[in-house]
């Protein structure tokens, strides 16, 4: 309940910078809703564009020294964060659950997802290789070593309240980066919780700063830090719009940019797939986070000769789908975000139905910002739902001849993050895994995210990688010394 959380430690109600606990200057707060009870959970800071500034020249003063810290030493301290976080697991879980509505077992799932990018990083601050490149004249040597890009903006969505903060302040940190994160406004208590857990965990005063503001000054906030000359680094999960507008911005200074935008993910079921394990795949692609993750299934394309099968059982397992308050145990399907995102998916399930699909579950509005989970059939490429990405408990089904067909239709579009696809054939799981343009493909499996592979997408779904050993490149640059008169 929210009065147990507000009796957390974790539970802050102040922007963190530089150390401390602050409210805005002008004493502005900003009330944050629990989307399944739109009951108040507390409020945050409206930090203004100047106290963004101060944040960031605090992550800047701290830089010098955090940036020399032997990396082991980074390490160690990552290494107590991690800690921490896995001791107040309940508690970070609770927070989640109040504030993006995610049901509570998935709420527990991210904390240890996001943690493990904690763990993960705080071993790879030691792994900061660099080279020795033969010489090609007698006298001079080459180097090459990495050094920390410098202070990082991590700007991120509240889909993933945790770990997409994780995902990125664990590689700068470990890099030897200062970062300035941007949290959602949907979604600020997560973050705050991380930063009173780094706190704990002996992170020195301004190496992490957490800046909470509103709706209203996010795009002036953004701006600031997309723009500031002493941020050298840019690192956004979000929507391809606000992407693209952080990406132009940045220019001004040329940062280092990382995005993880949307995704418009096929999920194809071929005539040879295990069809029960497509369904099992299915369910857990599509419905995790009531379909609000930007690798959920957004498009269902199925063979003819399983389609009617697929069809059958994907709709009996849609059917068992729990929908309720996330923090009722056994709830599996909890409320979209807010209001918008409920208008949004009512108006894709119309669209779809005005151009003629079936709706063969579901399909409505149960409460508040609740929803059934659905099936469509009949869908068709002119319906928004095969263009847009959905972000809601909407599953799409066509339906294809031949895989030449179904590469054509899955790549059909200008994003291309994860994509997924069902076949017990060796030559043609190679084929289309090759064809598929996405960054991330999920062969006979539904759920491919882990701290030791490389996330990211091709398109417009970004730039970059998160997680594995390619994850702490993003906040370094390579720096090569020629060493003359040896
Ligand atoms: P979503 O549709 O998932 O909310 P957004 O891209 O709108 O995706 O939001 C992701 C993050 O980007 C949030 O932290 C949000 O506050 C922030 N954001 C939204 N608009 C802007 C903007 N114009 N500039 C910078 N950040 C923004």
């Amino acid at each position: 309940s929210i009065q147990s959380i507000k009796n957390s430690k974790l539970f802050r109600q102040e922007s963190y910078v530089n150390g401390k606990w602050i409210s805005a200057a002008n004493g502005r707060t900003v009330p944050v809703y629990d989307p399944a009870t739109r009951e108040e959970i507390g409020t945050i800071p409206e930090l203004t564009k100047s106290e963004v500034s101060a944040a960031i020249d605090s992550a800047k003063e701290a830089f010098p020294e955090w940036s020399k810290m032997i990396p082991k030493e980074r390490g160690a301290l990552l290494r107590n964060w991690f800690n921490l976080i896995n001791d107040n697991k309940e508690d970070l879980a609770q927070i989640m659950t109040a504030e993006c509505g995610k049901p509570l077992v998935e709420s527990r799932g991210e904390i240890v997802y996001g943690n493990s990018f904690i763990e993960w990083f705080a071993e790879e601050a030691k792994r900061q290789y660099g080279d020795v490149i033969p010489t090609t004249a007698k006298g001079k040597r080459y180097l090459v070593i990495k050094q920390p890009v410098g202070v990082s903006a991590l700007i991120t969505p509240w889909n993933f309240p945790n770990a997409m903060i994780t995902r990125k302040a664990a590689p700068a940190l470990a890099a030897g980066c200062t970062v300035v994160i941007k949290p959602a406004t949907e979604t600020p208590f997560s973050a705050l919780a991380l930063a009173e857990l780094a706190e704990q965990a002996g992170i020195p005063k301004g190496v992490l700063n957490v800046v909470t503001s509103s709706h209203d000054l996010t795009a002036e906030i953004g701006k600031e830090l997309a723009t500031n000359p002493n941020v050298r680094k840019l690192s956004f999960t979000g929507s391809t719009r606000v992407g693209k507008i952080l990406m132009s911005q940045c220019s001004s200074t040329i940062k280092k940019v990382s995005l993880e935008l949307g995704g418009n993910a096929p999920f194809i079921v071929f005539d040879d797939a295990d069809v029960d394990a497509a369904v099992k795949g299915a369910i857990a692609s599509k419905y995790r986070n009531a379909g609000q993750t930007c690798v959920c299934a957004n498009r269902f394309l199925v063979q003819a000769g399983v389609y009617e099968e697929f069809s059958e059982k994907f709709k009996k397992a849609i059917s068992e789908l729990k929908v309720g308050n996330g923090n009722q145990e056994g709830v599996q399907i909890g409320p979209l975000i807010n209001d918008n995102a409920s208008k949004k998916v009512g108006s894709m399930i119309q669209d779809a139905k005005d151009k003629g699909a079936k709706v063969l579950y579901g399909g409505n509005n149960l409460k508040l910002n609740f929803w059934q989970p659905t099936l469509l059939g009949d869908v068709s490429l002119d319906m928004l739902v095969s263009k847009e990405e959905i972000f809601g408990p909407v599953a799409p089904l066509y339906k294809f001849e031949t895989e030449e067909e179904a590469i054509k239709i899955a790549n059909n579009t200008d994003v291309g993050l994860a994509g997924y696809f069902y076949s017990r054939d060796i030559g043609r799981v190679f084929r289309v895994a090759e064809a598929l343009e996405y960054g991330m493909i999920g062969v006979n499996e539904g759920l491919i995210s882990n701290e030791v592979a490389p996330f990211g997408g091709v398109k417009e779904s970004g730039l970059g990688r998160e997680g594995s050993r390619y994850g702490i490149d993003e906040y370094s640059v390579m720096k090569y010394i020629c060493l003359g008169g040896v």
